[in-house]
């Protein structure tokens, strides 16, 4: 085996002299690593995926009626130079520009986004409850004194927004999307930005009746002018068509042999492995050879949601210029609903003719969804809060529904600690786990992020440049050990203008 230890590692010679890279995902993460390692001259790598298609949960599907669907409502707000310049050159002009125009649904009406901002759209007694609960809160009178003091994000919402907004939006609509109760998450995937409401904003737009939108025209995404979400990642692909290796579900990777095993029996060797593959199953069913037990029950200890999409397509002219909406409401299954109709006009088989929303809903042990009523309880959610009218129903033309198995990376309370033992074992042995579920950081997971974490980790491998997205720094310990710690990093965040009201990120 080459040694691979001490970067910068050869780059630009002949393959053979090149140590191994084998990439373990072609979803943006994986597809960011391979796309640098070949701006670099980088030779010798492979990029392995079990589907027959890139671009992980970035992908899109066209369904057999001609309606194209996104793995949820994907809006790119890039916080990185690279990843704006990749965009330029691998789609040119075919993109659209879209407004973004986001709304909550509560108590049979809109509230725009952001929720704070827009108290006054409240029925009185809870607009009152929210600005209340949010003076007493800013100004220490709340249950919990200041968000300093907080132990989780469940103390953290009670004592930022105070217990009217937790009640009415806060609480219900962060269960819905995490899954899990607050209080099983951290405080620090959130940032200390939001730590300070403007409570005089919000005082005066109830009482000078303003509306206070958090969109315009310096709130706008790209998207993609055809094939959805997934036609950028397409692209990296068949820039990267001969070192792809689809179709190859890996089943074992032996850490001290460096070779991976994939179920249809090939085998790969490797001096180096990054996987984008979620971590907990990396560790705990696929590592073989000397791998301590704490290793594996410890990256086991790793929380995530799974996630239900269904895409209804209807044959009506779209009667909305929403972008996406958030439900933080019981009379409806999903937390978010996007128009994906109004991203582009070639998200149907007619613009004029037809329109599509795209349902999320998320689920855990602690949110439990029945895969077999999911579509119809979505369905009836949509005619509950208004997005579907009395009889649209029959003028549904097309029903996408797809489930996946990891869709958010729960930030838990203990999160942080289990990557600070599991990602520096994993590195000693030349093992780079990276992206949404292989870093397992919400707060930069994100397609900009992600596709930023492969090409970062291929800046350290090969220029020895340190990595900030992903907010570790290595230290070594007494005993000699490299230790994680973790920072927020600057790159962190949604790209939001800032989270204000709806208090999690807006994308997903
Ligand atoms: C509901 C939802 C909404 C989102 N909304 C937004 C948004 O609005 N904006 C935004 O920028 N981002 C959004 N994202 C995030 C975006 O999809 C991710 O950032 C991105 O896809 C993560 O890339 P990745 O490469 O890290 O992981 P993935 O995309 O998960 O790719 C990992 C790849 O590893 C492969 N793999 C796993 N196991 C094996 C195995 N055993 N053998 C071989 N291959 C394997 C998988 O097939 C997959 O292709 C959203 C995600 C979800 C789920």
């Amino acid at each position: 085996m080459t040694d691979t230890r001490t970067p910068p590692m050869n780059q630009g010679g002949s393959a053979d002299a090149e140590p191994k890279i084998v990439i373990l995902g072609a979803g943006p993460t994986g597809l960011g690593a391979g796309y640098r390692l070949k701006q670099l001259g980088y030779k010798n790598f492979k990029l392995i995926d079990r589907h027959d298609y890139v671009g992980g949960l970035a992908h899109s599907f066209t369904d057999d009626k001609g309606f194209t669907w996104d793995i949820g409502g994907h809006v790119m707000f890039s916080h990185y130079k690279y990843y704006d310049d990749c965009f330029d050159a691998l789609m040119g002009d075919e993109y659209t520009l879209n407004d973004r125009e986001s709304w909550v649904r509560m108590f049979d009406r809109w509230v725009p986004y952001p929720f704070q901002n827009n108290i006054r759209y409240l029925p009185r007694e809870a607009a009152y409850d929210c600005l209340s609960g949010l003076i007493k809160a800013q100004t220490g009178q709340g249950k919990i004194k200041s968000h300093k003091d907080a132990e989780n994000f469940g103390e953290f919402i009670d004592a930022v927004f105070g217990e009217g907004i937790a009640k009415h939006f806060m609480r219900p609509y962060n269960f819905k999307v995490w899954a899990h109760p607050p209080e099983m998450m951290n405080k620090q995937w959130i940032g200390e930005r939001v730590a300070v409401l403007d409570i005089d904003r919000a005082l005066k737009n109830v009482i000078l009746e303003q509306d206070d939108f958090g969109w315009g025209p310096n709130n706008q995404f790209k998207f993609p002018l055809k094939g959805g979400t997934g036609e950028f990642y397409k692209r990296f692909g068949d820039v990267l068509r001969e070192h792809l290796m689809l179709g190859a579900e890996v089943q074992s990777i032996d850490v001290d042999a460096k070779a991976i095993t994939m179920t249809d029996g090939r085998t790969e060797s490797y001096d180096i492995l990054i996987s984008a593959m979620p971590l907990d199953v990396l560790c705990k069913d696929m590592l073989t050879g000397e791998v301590p037990e704490d290793v594996r029950t410890t990256a086991a200890g790793l929380k995530h949601s799974s996630g239900h999409m269904v895409g209804v397509g209807i044959k009506r002219p779209c009667p909305s210029t929403k972008s996406w909406m958030y439900f933080p409401e019981e009379n409806c299954p999903f937390y978010r609903v996007t128009y994906l109709s109004n991203y582009s006009p070639n998200m149907t088989p007619d613009k004029d003719a037809y329109y599509s929303l795209l349902c999320e809903t998320s689920s855990s042990d602690h949110k439990p969804v029945d895969p077999g009523k999911i579509v119809e309880k979505t369905i009836e959610g949509l005619e509950n809060s208004g997005l579907l009218e009395p009889g649209e129903r029959d003028d549904i033309v097309s029903i996408w529904h797809h489930e996946v198995d990891y869709s958010y990376p729960t930030p838990s309370v203990e999160r942080d600690g289990i990557l600070a033992q599991v990602i520096p074992w994993l590195e000693q042995r030349d093992v780079y786990s990276r992206g949404r579920f292989g870093m397992w950081k919400y707060e930069v997971s994100n397609t900009d992020h992600t596709l930023m974490q492969g090409v970062e980790l291929v800046n350290r491998l090969l220029l020895d440049e340190p990595e900030t997205t992903i907010g570790l720094i290595y230290e070594t310990t007494d005993d000699g050990r490299e230790a994680a710690k973790h920072e927020r990093s600057k790159n962190a965040g949604s790209g939001e203008k800032k989270l204000v009201g709806a208090g999690t990120k807006a994308s997903g």
